[in-house]
């Protein structure tokens, strides 16, 4: 146990969940395994401390209480405040995308498990926007396969949600300038560049992550400097990802190139890209996934 964990082995929150181990954190959150007694099954608990000023829990308990009984969206079991820390309490899911990826042999999925995860994390992603949500850190450790269906995947970790719509639906004005927010290798160019973020920089990020899953790493993989990776990303020839690629990655990236702040994307054109391309090449929903095969 480090010395700035919030909850230990033994530990019972409201009597009914008693922690087990810690399954990862240490940034803003830390998540824990439980055993909730009243259901008899784990469940994850994540906490952080209500001292610090980033409070992104109270932010992932609207955004999941709002979207709950969804595909790819964890259920909800509680969330609240104690004297120490605010925690929430949800399905408990598999590995993420991010450990899956890393653990295979050549750090890439194949072409059949990227396309049909591709309409998994579409959808996720159009939930969360149909609520009125932008989820603005997506990358694959935000993605995580289910432990009871491990063909499921679930999207993670709503603390920098933010609402991109007013109360009467309306796309809310850009912000002239916004602070950095999200992760830098799957940063929008927008997000580079301190731009008020809409419904497409998710799917940038998204388009990232997909090419990172097929071709095992990003030209800007290895360097940490913000303005580096977006200069990068604003310079780089990204017909280069495509050679060896089925048209519906350049499809996608020409649809969200086009988008604006404010814009609506197509979700279900890109979805048909995806299904269209998945039919033409032979492949089957019930095909194993890359860590379905021993
Ligand atoms: P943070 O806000 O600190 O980034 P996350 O919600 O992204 O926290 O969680 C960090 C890691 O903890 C995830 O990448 C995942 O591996 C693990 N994790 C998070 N939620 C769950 C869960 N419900 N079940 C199992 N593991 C989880």
């Amino acid at each position: 146990m480090s010395d700035c964990d919030l909850l230990k082995k033994g530990d019972s929150i409201k009597s009914r969940w008693r922690i087990t181990h810690k399954i990862g954190g240490g940034g803003f959150g830390q998540i824990y395994q439980a055993y909730d007694k009243l259901r008899q099954e784990f469940v994850a608990v994540k906490v952080e401390s209500n001292s610090q000023s980033r409070q992104g829990i109270r932010m992932e308990v609207t955004v999941l209480r709002r979207i709950q009984n969804r595909q790819h969206i964890c259920e909800l079991f509680s969330g609240g405040v104690s004297t120490l820390y605010n925690y929430m309490i949800m399905t408990l899911l598999g590995l993420s995308l991010s450990e899956i990826r890393r653990n295979t042999q050549e750090q890439r999925f194949t072409l059949s498990t990227t396309l049909r995860i591709s309409l998994q994390i579409l959808e996720a992603i159009e939930s969360i926007h149909s609520i009125g949500f932008l989820h603005r850190d997506i990358k694959p450790s935000n993605f995580a396969i289910g432990r009871a269906n491990s063909r499921q995947i679930y999207i993670l970790d709503f603390g920098l949600a933010r609402k991109y719509t007013d109360y009467g639906q309306h796309v809310r004005p850009a912000r002239t300038e916004a602070g950095f927010r999200g992760t830098i290798r799957y940063a929008s160019i927008n997000a580079h560049n301190s731009r008020d973020l809409g419904r497409h920089d998710d799917l940038w990020s998204c388009f990232y992550m997909l090419i990172e899953f097929l071709l095992g790493s990003l030209p800007w993989s290895k360097m940490k400097d913000k303005e580096t990776v977006g200069h990068m990303k604003a310079t780089y020839d990204y017909t280069q990802f495509f050679a060896n690629l089925p048209d519906v990655f350049e499809n996608f990236l020409e649809h969200i190139n086009d988008l604006k702040y404010e814009d609506k994307p197509n979700y279900e054109y890109l979805r048909l890209l995806f299904v269209s391309t998945i039919q033409r090449l032979g492949y089957h929903d019930d095909d194993p996934y890359d860590w379905e095969k021993s």
